[in-house]
């Protein structure tokens, strides 16, 4: 069973928990999206006038409708990836937050500054660094949290003031419409559009748009790149992972068997910075696995249509993801791994059970390549440095979990280990945190999301503005000469300002 059916103009979406067809969408194609594009860019300028005051505003209300209608959000989202209650419904509360944050900073954050001049003689000019958005943002997103994503991406990037193209996955659509009507519904203006459908509606997006922000698998990111530099358009990207987490022998078991069990199944294994391998100092291994694999056994699966409950780990979001896992597990076992619970895919849908694996080699499919899928494999290490050489040997760079009893122990080791983000003793901390800035290093991607000003300086050119402080003088004129003479007199100048000068028009040196 999958949620993606043959290319059409028309996109049917199934639940991918049982089969049912959840919605549809149309296939724009590269006129329809290049008129979209034409049209949003029509408001943008108004967008970027009203200043991040004027936004908030509208900012403010889209998320009013998105607190009033966050369990038919969460039902829609369910619908087309079979998630457990639990997972979906922390979607809309993430674009909730997302808003208050970039809303409510954006002023802070956009404010002109002005440089201190690097020499005295250029405290005679007033410098200013000016952000302009780039007035059409096209940002593409992947199935795997078709909204949450989307608090992530395109509220910094309408907060910044450029008008957005959003073009989600072809598995999961029907959120991004729902994203899309709350800001037509709260009445805001027309600078936020949708494009749907397959990867070549990704590709028309490119085509349009002034900067791209991309999320989804490496092998795509690549293609992604390769477009924007021949269009010499700028962009970033945040790809895939294979996620590690080291367990220190002074670690707390109890909560590191806790914390890897939930960094590990939180939205079925589907998330880019899941832990996919874990790391075990040989005198914890033992009990470390034993309370790991007795954690994951309780986790109930399946998909439910009750309000009032939830399971822990709903289905893949497509058939195709679920036959990856399955691939994983088999080659591992096949190669000698053991399973301790879990291994094989279970129920009506996509469903696939959580799984650890022990006995796992480093050769192995399930920790060179990403599985994105509810699977523990588990790794004995000899001590730290081992634990940090077997980390670091991925393509990948995304984020890192280190489980310790000794805090400042976690930070040395993070400092050791080749990736965007490392959490000590918690797991996927700094996915919630939009102060803090989350890239992917090697091929996990290129530039950052978040990360407090930068997060939406990104979406922004930045323009320099000079301009004097004093009455203009003819002789400034005298710095851009070429010839030697005129060139000592300059610097003799610059000396003599340097020294006293400044004072003489009352500016403090
Ligand atoms: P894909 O790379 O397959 O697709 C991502 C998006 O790109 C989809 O909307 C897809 O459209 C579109 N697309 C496909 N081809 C092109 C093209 N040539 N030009 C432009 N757009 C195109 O990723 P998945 O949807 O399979 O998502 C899973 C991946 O996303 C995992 O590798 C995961 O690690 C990564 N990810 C990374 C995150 C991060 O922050 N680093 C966060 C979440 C996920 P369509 O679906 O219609 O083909």
């Amino acid at each position: 069973m999958t949620a993606v059916q043959p290319k059409s103009d028309t996109i049917t979406v199934h639940n991918p928990a049982d089969g049912t067809i959840a919605g549809s969408v149309s296939v724009d194609g590269p006129d329809a999206v290049a008129a979209k594009a034409r049209e949003l860019r029509l408001f943008q300028p108004e967008w970027e006038a009203i200043g991040p005051r004027g936004r908030k505003k509208w900012m403010m209300k889209w998320q009013e409708w998105i607190l009033d209608n966050s369990d038919h959000l969460t039902d829609v989202l369910m619908s087309e990836t079979g998630k457990s209650r639990g997972d979906a419904s922390l979607e809309a509360l993430g674009v909730a937050d997302y808003i208050n944050y970039w809303a409510g900073h954006a002023e802070e954050f956009l404010a002109d500054k002005h440089p201190t001049p690097h020499t005295a003689l250029y405290r005679v000019k007033k410098l200013t660094t000016v952000y302009r958005p780039y007035p059409l943002v096209g940002i593409i997103e992947p199935w795997n949290f078709p909204l949450a994503l989307l608090g992530l991406d395109v509220v910094p990037a309408l907060a910044a003031g450029a008008a957005v193209l959003l073009k989600p996955s072809e598995v999961t659509p029907l959120s991004a419409v729902e994203f899309v009507r709350g800001w037509t519904e709260a009445g805001a203006p027309p600078v936020l559009g949708l494009a749907t459908g397959y990867g070549a509606t990704g590709a028309s997006v490119i085509d349009n748009a002034d900067y791209v922000h991309f999320t989804g698998s490496t092998a795509t990111g690549r293609k992604v790149g390769v477009a924007c530099a021949e269009q010499l358009k700028p962009f970033s990207l945040e790809l895939g992972g294979k996620d590690p987490a080291i367990v220190l022998a002074d670690a707390d078991v109890d909560r590191a068997a806790n914390g890897v069990a939930w960094g590990g199944m939180f939205n079925a294994g589907q998330v880019c910075v899941s832990i996919e391998r874990v790391y075990v100092e040989a005198p914890i291994y033992d009990e470390f696995v034993a309370k790991l694999t007795e954690n994951v056994r309780k986790l109930q699966q399946g998909s439910e249509t009750d309000p009032g409950f939830t399971y822990d780990v709903g289905a893949m979001a497509t058939g195709a993801q679920r036959d990856i896992v399955a691939r994983h597990v088999d080659e591992a076992t096949a190669a000698g791994a053991r399973v301790l619970t879990g291994g094989k895919p279970t129920g009506q849908g996509t469903f696939f059970e959580p799984t650890v694996l022990a006995d796992v080699t480093a050769d192995m499919s399930c920790i060179s390549e990403e599985t994105f899928g509810p699977t523990l494999p588990v790794v004995k290490v000899a001590d730290e440095d081992e634990a940090v050489r077997l980390a670091n040997d991925s393509q990948y760079g995304l984020s890192a979990t280190v489980w310790t009893g000794d805090t400042g122990r976690g930070e040395r080791v993070a400092r050791r280990l080749e990736c965007g983000a490392v959490n000590i003793n918690d797991a996927l901390t700094n996915l919630f945190c939009p102060g803090l800035p989350m890239g992917g290093w090697k091929s996990s991607g290129i530039g950052y999301r978040s990360g407090g000003a930068s997060g939406l300086i990104k979406f922004c050119r930045q323009q320099a503005i000079t301009a004097p402080r004093l009455p203009t003088q003819k002789s400034e004129l005298l710095w851009y000469s070429s010839s030697k003479k005129q060139a000592r007199i300059a610097l003799a100048a610059m000396r003599a300002f340097a020294g006293h000068g400044l004072r003489r028009f009352g500016i403090k040196g």
